[in-house]
């Protein structure tokens, strides 16, 4: 355990180096979370030894400015927000504010834009000079390159003299696009939309910032002179609007501060379906006469707080580099991490993609790297964090041997992946027999990775086709398994021998088809001879199937060993249905978007319901979609749909509608 000043110092020296490459460099080498947590404990180490706190210490600081612009001094102090991760933190926040000024305390949620914060002076409603936050008393004069910005009105509706602040943002598509353009020309590619937006308002030539698709949303700001200027935060808002400034539509105005968690909670996840990056929410006291008696802390004012979301980019260290091979034969790399929490859950494997994917962010084994989770989606290796250490850690090399089978690894034409093309290899034979069980496959409940894996050491199976080969006894025979599992696992997979049609496609891993592509092949053909039977040019007719796929199809129908397989699978009883019995057409064009959790049946079993009454379902909202079934917890798709005034459809008025057809 350091000494306190020992600790202290440490924490000083590392914050004061992040701040310079984030606020000066945009290059961070560490997370935001990992930042806060250094904050945070510097800041309570400060409060309980104040002895040890100093005048420079960053807790007593705002940002920081570069030499890159002409300085400018502030008119009037730009400050930073505390900030929490913790709601009960933030009730303690609400309770000094009501001390201070009373019980009934009206507040005002706004979305905290991760962007870089300026000022921007307007006299007499004419734009006259845009500078960037800095430290708060220095900023960087930018007002050139600020006038590039469209959202950026250079006249008011009214000749006022106001100073406004707000958040230069990129667009998360546009900043997708300009990482995607950057590496094609092998610039440089930026970690977040914030450091792109930064990075993008602060170059030398106003040109190029012209070019970056970048905007505005205008959070506060400074009256003189102006007749009756507004009483409240919330009316100073609505006044900037009528001004012409852009504000953030999402404001909310709340009674007290359970209102105010009850917005955090929706917009932590509500905030994936936003086009641009936001990291929290800021919460303020609404009425500016308490504001002004609450005051400001050396660096943050007091009427104002910042709940921040958990972290969705979290940095860690690489332990390792594993390959996997997956059914088709790809080699893929998988980053074995120092265990770290993220968005709420412990992370110890991300994704790398491919290979080259690892030489462009020349990711070493010992590095410390940023991962990054977006909703829903597998996190990923996004960036290698500067240190010290990097160039002394060996360079990885792409392997030129299968590491299951040995056999030499080989490039398919217009493929990034490295394939394993050993049919038999082992771990190529695992990942078939997995995916067939999956869920999107045959769907065999009770037979996950770790059975497949016993089964397969065991020789009992070493392929799919080998499962309905399998006895009560023989699954009784594995480590740990007893009668009842036994029976379970052994009738889920005498009961996947009915599935429907597309299942059984989809399982056969054929390359090119997807589970979309396997229904559209069901549609149209009722059985496995068909299909079979059938030509490229009848395969190709069907709408959404490419020549690439039809080829890919026929080629795996006419190939010996396959049908050697579907025969086995034929004398082992495996006779999948045809695939959509219509029932009836009731639904005849409609399209269904399905979200959240049904309590009475599977999103899969609703959406094959829907088909056999002639509808459809799509997986995201649009013009198009007729209805929107929402079960429990529904996610973002609720909320585009109401914005489009899509019907909404609860579980229970899905039922009603369907249910004589059940
Ligand atoms: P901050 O970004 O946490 O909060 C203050 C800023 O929020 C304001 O200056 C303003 O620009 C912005 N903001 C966005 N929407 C707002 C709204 N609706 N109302 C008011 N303000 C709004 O504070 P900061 O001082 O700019 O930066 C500190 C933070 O930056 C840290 O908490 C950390 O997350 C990050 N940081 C990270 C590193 C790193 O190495 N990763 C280094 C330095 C700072």
């Amino acid at each position: 355990m350091d000494a306190p000043l020992d600790r202290i110092n440490y924490l000083k020296d590392e914050i004061n180096k992040s701040n310079y490459k984030y606020y000066v460099e945009e290059n961070p080498y560490l997370s935001d979370f990992e930042y806060d947590k250094m904050f945070a404990e510097l800041k309570e180490l400060e409060e309980k030894y104040p002895l040890l706190k100093s005048p420079d210490s960053p807790t007593q600081r705002v940002g920081s400015v570069s030499e890159k612009f002409f300085p400018y001094r502030h008119k009037y102090r730009l400050y930073s927000l505390d900030n929490t991760y913790n709601s009960d933190e933030l009730k303690k926040w609400y309770e000094r504010v009501q001390k201070e000024c009373g019980e009934n305390i009206d507040l005002v949620c706004e979305l905290k834009i991760d962007g870089l914060a300026i000022a921007l002076t307007y006299e007499k409603g004419i734009f006259v000079r845009g500078v960037t936050r800095g430290d708060g008393i220095t900023g960087e004069d930018i007002t050139n390159n600020l006038k590039t910005v469209k959202a950026i009105p250079l006249k008011l509706f009214e000749p006022v003299d106001v100073e406004v602040r707000g958040e230069i943002y990129m667009p998360k598509t546009s900043f997708e696009k300009l990482n995607e353009e950057n590496l094609a020309k092998g610039e440089k590619v930026f970690a977040n939309p914030r450091n792109a937006a930064s990075g993008s308002i602060r170059q030398l030539d106003s040109t190029i910032t012209a070019k970056r698709d970048l905007s505005i949303f205008v959070y506060s700001s400074v009256f003189e002179k102006v007749p009756n200027a507004p009483k409240t935060h919330y009316d100073g808002m609505m006044y900037l609007k009528n001004l012409g400034f852009k504000i953030n539509p999402n404001i909310r105005l709340c009674k007290n501060i359970e209102e105010a968690i009850d917005y955090c909670s929706e917009w932590e996840t509500k905030r994936t379906a936003l086009d641009y990056a936001t990291d929290g929410v800021v919460i303020k006291v609404n009425n500016l006469s308490c504001q002004e008696d609450l005051g400001y802390t050396s660096r943050a004012p007091k009427w104002a707080t910042a709940f921040k979301f958990p972290p969705e980019e979290a940095a860690t260290k690489l332990l390792d580099i594993e390959l996997n091979i997956g059914k088709s034969g790809a080699v893929t790399p998988v980053a074995i991490l120092e265990p770290v929490q993220l968005a709420g859950s412990t992370v110890q494997r991300a994704s790398l993609h491919n290979f080259d994917e690892i030489k462009r962010l020349d990711v070493r084994i010992g590095d410390t790297v940023l991962i990054k989770k977006a909703a829903e989606i597998i996190p990923k290796v996004i960036k290698v964090m500067d240190s010290p250490e990097h160039e002394s850690l060996p360079v990885f090399v792409v392997p030129d041997k299968c590491p299951a089978c040995d056999s030499l690894l080989v490039t398919r034409p217009g493929e990034v992946n490295l394939y394993c093309e050993n049919t038999d290899c082992s771990q190529q034979s695992v990942a078939k027999i997995e995916f067939w069980v999956s869920k999107d496959a045959m769907d065999i409940e009770y037979i996950g990775p770790s059975i497949i894996q016993q089964l397969y050491e065991n020789r009992f199976i070493s392929n799919a086709v080998d499962l309905y080969r399998l006895s009560m006894q023989d699954f009784m025979q594995l480590e740990g398994v007893k009668e009842k599992s036994a029976s379970n696992m052994y009738n889920s997979i005498q009961n996947s021998k009915t599935r429907p049609l597309n299942r059984l496609l989809t399982a056969f891993a054929i390359r090119h088809i997807g589970k979309e592509t396997a229904e559209l092949l069901a549609e149209k053909f009722s059985s496995l001879d068909d299909i079979i039977n059938a030509d490229v040019c009848s395969i190709e007719q069907i709408d959404g199937v490419g020549t690439k796929m039809a080829e890919s199809v026929y080629e795996f129908f006419h190939n010996k060993n396959n049908l050697h397989m579907i025969e086995d699978l034929k004398n082992l009883g495996v006779n999948p249905v045809s695939n959509v019995i219509k029932k009836s057409d009731i639904l005849d064009g409609k399209i269904f978007v399905l979200t959240g959790t049904l309590r009475n049946m599977t999103r899969d079993k609703a959406s094959e319901i829907i088909k056999q009454l002639g509808g459809k379902t799509s997986s995201s909202v649009s013009k198009n979609t007729s209805y929107v079934v929402a079960g429990e917890n529904p996610g973002s798709k609720l909320d585009k749909a109401q914005n489009l005034g899509v019907i909404i459809l609860s579980e229970n008025d899905f039922l009603d509608i369907i249910k004589e057809y059940l």
